[in-house]
């Protein structure tokens, strides 16, 4: 049985005064929830994050990392600033990413190869625009961001990934597919996966996230194999945040 697990990804947002009252929001709310819960916050912030969250299971992630392991690469973080800081998952192509900063399916890879080689477990997001998905393209589009990760993997390394489909249309607009498109895609994620390594049947844990809120994560989470969410925008309020893992 897949564990669910619940990941909230604050973007880019936040201050120091605004998360210490969604963490210690946090903080109180956690009984009653039986499933893995991560927040993925501002590099800045890590620090703040790991204090607040000392013993409880919440686990820290980032949003980003270098695809290289260090040097001269200004501006860049490697996967060890961000085991210093606690960080047990980070982000890694984010659609937002693969748009404003161009990250190609090929960097997208080499980065999951190098979060793994140091340690983290990669979020690895695909998902397609509203565009392919007029075009009746989602399947040939996330089959082929999932295949360019996939091809750079050792097969034992496969159960190492989380994988999340965000459908970039929709991410923060309201807008949600039916819980059997979603379920639709990621049983056609998982096939590819169990391609290269059977045991992805059980050891691969895929999210959904756009839009996911407490008023519809019920249904989506009750999916086959939608195995948890991850979070925008209702993440950033503790109550939304822990109402939707009550009900994963
Ligand atoms: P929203 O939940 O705000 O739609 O964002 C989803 C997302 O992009 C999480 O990575």
């Amino acid at each position: 049985m897949r564990r669910k697990l619940i990941v909230g990804n604050w973007k880019m947002n936040g201050s120091l005064a605004m998360n210490a009252e969604l963490l210690s929001g946090i903080r109180e709310g956690l009984a009653g929830i039986d499933c893995d819960l991560a927040i993925c916050v501002p590099f800045p912030y890590l620090p703040q994050c790991q204090a607040a969250l000392e013993g409880t299971d919440v686990a820290l992630g980032a949003q980003d990392v270098s695809a290289h392991a260090v040097g001269a690469y200004t501006g860049q973080i490697s996967t060890r600033m961000l085991l210093d800081f606690g960080c047990k998952y980070v982000i890694v192509g984010h659609s937002e990413r693969r748009e404003y900063c161009n990250e190609s399916d090929e960097l997208v890879a080499n980065k999951v190869q190098r979060a793994l080689a140091g340690g983290l477990t990669p979020i690895v997001c695909v998902g397609e625009s509203l565009y392919d998905k007029e075009e009746g393209r989602t399947a040939e589009v996330v089959g082929r961001q999932i295949n360019t990760v996939l091809s750079v993997l050792e097969e034992r390394e496969v159960c190492d990934i989380v994988v999340a489909y965000e459908p970039v249309w929709a991410i923060g607009t309201g807008k949600t597919p039916s819980p059997l498109a979603v379920e639709e895609v990621h049983a056609m994620l998982r096939e590819q996966m169990i391609r290269k390594n059977p045991d992805a049947i059980e050891c691969v844990r895929i999210l959904y996230g756009g839009s996911m809120k407490p008023g519809n994560a019920e249904e989506l989470l009750h999916m086959p194999d939608i195995d948890g969410g991850l979070i925008g925008g209702a993440a950033l309020k503790a109550s939304d945040f822990l109402a939707i893992a009550r009900q994963a």
